[in-house]
């Protein structure tokens, strides 16, 4: 199985390299078929025929990997893709359903190239099996099953709702309620600076450095498990009780380099450093995501609304004022004098404008979170 995680990893990362080259030179993207093309060349290759040695099915994957890696950058949700590392993302996925089988019943798990191997069934999955995709962590291997199957459409119960992201709060409803922040990675800062600390005292691949290097994987695998159940409960919990869902569009290009507006208690670029390191500790997109599919999942709706002054925009009169905002957590309208936590009022807004969106849905089309990229329609105001 290392194996074959290794050979994936180097079909992804010959990819990359392809397209970060025909970037750089200014030409067109490689398509998924043409890429295909490509791998069934470096498979006869001399230097690379190795990778013949395992089945294509795999590394066919590996380029699909990359392909939704481009593919979410283009429709900035995520940076310029990046080169894989062993020990990170170890993964391979079978698709051909003529190269696995699964007994659920035995809790066995049929590999072509690995033959009958034995797993922990951690729940009952339903439906037809899609793909299994198996990955290392931790010196532990893990198995995730997609299924497919058909859903009774529900109809959804509960208001509208919306949601402002934030670093204070992870997320405030326009109803007042908030979700804590998370800082996983904040928890876990000091006994990952004293793993890291130790680990760089060690002599390279000896025996001690090794332990340690397993210790701060297992708190960085520590760090994601506590993120990953954090935001599926928040999303759970806030699509079951809501049949409309609204949120800003926010793009790591904005919150990486610089801040909400109307946010000026944040200005030195040390502070600017530990809010980018807030933000991508939160797992916005992550929760986005999940919102989304939980939601539809319940018959619900995601609204996704622009974030054009939304945290500056005043509920009560509609004035559009900087001052407005006078410091992260309060908001006083210059003009009209109300007052409101500001995290409130953003959340207010981002209803407003889904409540807009939703409204002139039939007579313009409506930008929706599709996970697709973002059309022109983004820009037009209702
Ligand atoms: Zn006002």
């Amino acid at each position: 199985m290392r194996r074959i995680v290794g050979c994936c990893r180097f079909v992804f990362n010959l990819a990359l390299a392809t397209q970060k080259e025909r970037l750089d030179q200014g030409h067109a993207e490689l398509t998924g078929a043409e890429l295909s093309l490509r791998l069934a060349e470096w498979r006869q290759r001399p230097e690379s025929q190795w990778l013949a040695d395992a089945s294509i099915g795999p590394q066919l994957q590996a380029l699909r990997d990359l392909e939704r890696a481009f593919a979410r950058c283009r429709a900035r949700q995520a940076q310029f893709p990046r080169f894989r590392k062993r020990g990170r993302s170890d993964s391979f996925r079978h698709s051909n359903p003529g190269k696995f089988k699964l007994h659920q019943a035995t809790s066995r798990l049929f590999l072509s190239q690995d033959g009958w191997l034995r797993y922990r069934n951690s729940r009952k999955f339903l439906g037809q099996v899609r793909n299994v995709t198996v990955s290392a962590s931790c010196e532990k291997w893990f198995v995730s099953i997609l299924t497919q199957r058909h859903v009774a459409g529900r109809r959804a119960v509960g208001p509208a709702v919306g949601i402002d992201m934030g670093i204070a709060r992870f997320a405030t409803l326009s109803d007042g309620n908030f979700f804590a922040p998370l800082n996983s990675f904040r928890r876990h800062e000091k006994a990952l600076a004293l793993a890291q600390r130790s680990l760089s005292r060690k002599i390279k691949y000896s025996n001690n450095w090794r332990k340690e290097k397993s210790r701060v994987q297992r708190i960085y695998v520590r760090i994601g498990n506590a993120r990953r159940d954090y935001l599926h409960k928040a999303s759970t919990t806030i699509s079951q009780n809501h049949a409309v869902v609204c949120i800003e569009d926010l793009r790591v290009s904005d919150m990486s380099q610089s801040q909400a507006s109307g946010d000026r208690a944040v200005r030195s670029p040390a502070a600017k450093r530990e809010l980018n390191k807030s933000i991508l500790d939160q797992g916005w997109f992550e929760f986005r995501r999940q919102l989304e599919y939980k939601l539809r999942w319940n018959g619900g709706r995601l609204v996704v609304v622009s974030p054009r002054n939304t945290s500056i925009t005043c509920p009560s009169c509609g004035r559009v004022a900087k001052e407005n905002r006078r410091s992260q957590a309060q908001f006083a309208c210059a003009a009209c004098g109300f007052q409101e936590n500001a995290d409130v009022v953003g959340a207010t807004n981002v209803l407003r404008a889904g409540h807009a969106r939703l409204a002139c849905a039939e007579t313009s089309p409506a930008y929706e979170a599709s996970g697709q990229e973002p059309t022109d329609a983004y820009s037009q105001d209702c």
